[in-house]
């Protein structure tokens, strides 16, 4: 009887803290969430998903407009006033300098997907070669959990640079948390950018994993009980929430002694 309630109260607490959650990232403004997007560029350039190309988005809260690095602007030292602001039907409505050519990839993805918030568009080794060695990407380790239903590819090598190609991408993707397209990158998806971030950096951890342990014979993957409870002990926000802020903390600590222009916004 008492463990019913303790359960009760605990799943009652759960279940505010995620709606809590929930409620913080539709608050999120637009000036915020512009740091955010340049803090995520950076970091990924950091840990070499993204490099001189590559991109991440984040719908602006209660709009029909989406947050994305421009095209020109060097990843490694992006500032929030390199963001520009996209309407779904790709017109550009804010922001200095152009937007990605594969600025459709995202586009796509947030017309067929109203839960997705944020989308990031990778060029890592690790994953993009699971699509040149024609091969699945499994659930290796528990980070990898969240793509055990698994991650489908777009078959065509190209870049997606107009409306077809991102709902033709869209459809790829379907419900899944993220798809490879063939010889050239990965996008992934999240409820909120964090989500999308953390998710990027699983799913190349995944593949770095299943090609090191592939080189000492056949590979073994979760159990499907094991995937159900590493998503439900490892996917959640706090858990999100440290990760991100070890790559805060991690681009902070490099920083350290590199002079800072007057105008730049870490
Ligand atoms: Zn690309």
């Amino acid at each position: 009887m008492l463990r019913g309630f303790t359960f009760t109260i605990i799943s009652i607490a759960v279940c505010l803290a995620l709606a809590g959650y929930a409620v913080a990232q539709e608050k999120e403004t637009e000036e915020t969430l512009r740091v955010k997007v340049a803090q995520a560029v950076r970091m990924l350039a950091r840990e070499g998903l993204v490099a001189s190309s590559g991109h991440v988005s984040a719908r602006i809260p209660g709009t029909d407009k989406v947050l994305i690095n421009s095209r020109d602007a060097s990843r490694e030292v992006l500032q929030p006033e390199d963001i520009v602001t996209v309407d779904l039907e790709g017109n550009k409505v804010a922001g200095k300098g152009g937007e990605p050519d594969e600025t459709w990839m995202h586009l796509g993805i947030y017309r067929a997907r109203p839960d997705v918030r944020s989308v990031i568009h990778t060029h890592a080794l690790h994953s993009t070669s699971f699509t040149i060695a024609r091969k699945p990407i499994l659930p290796v380790i528990m980070r990898g959990s969240i793509f055990a239903d698994g991650v489908p590819e777009y078959p065509v090598a190209r870049k997606i640079i107009n409306r077809q190609h991102g709902e033709d991408l869209a459809r790829v993707l379907g419900s899944h948390r993220a798809v490879l397209i063939r010889m050239h990158g990965a996008a992934v998806v999240g409820a909120y950018l964090e989500e999308a971030f953390v998710a990027a950096l699983q799913l190349e951890e995944n593949a770095q994993y299943q090609i090191t342990a592939s080189a000492l014979g056949s590979v073994d993957q979760l159990t499907p009980e094991e995937v159900e409870e590493s998503n439900r002990e490892s996917w959640k926000p706090n858990s999100i929430a440290k990760r991100w802020e070890y790559y805060r903390a991690k681009e902070k600590k490099a920083l350290a002694g590199t002079p800072l222009s007057s105008s730049a916004n870490y």
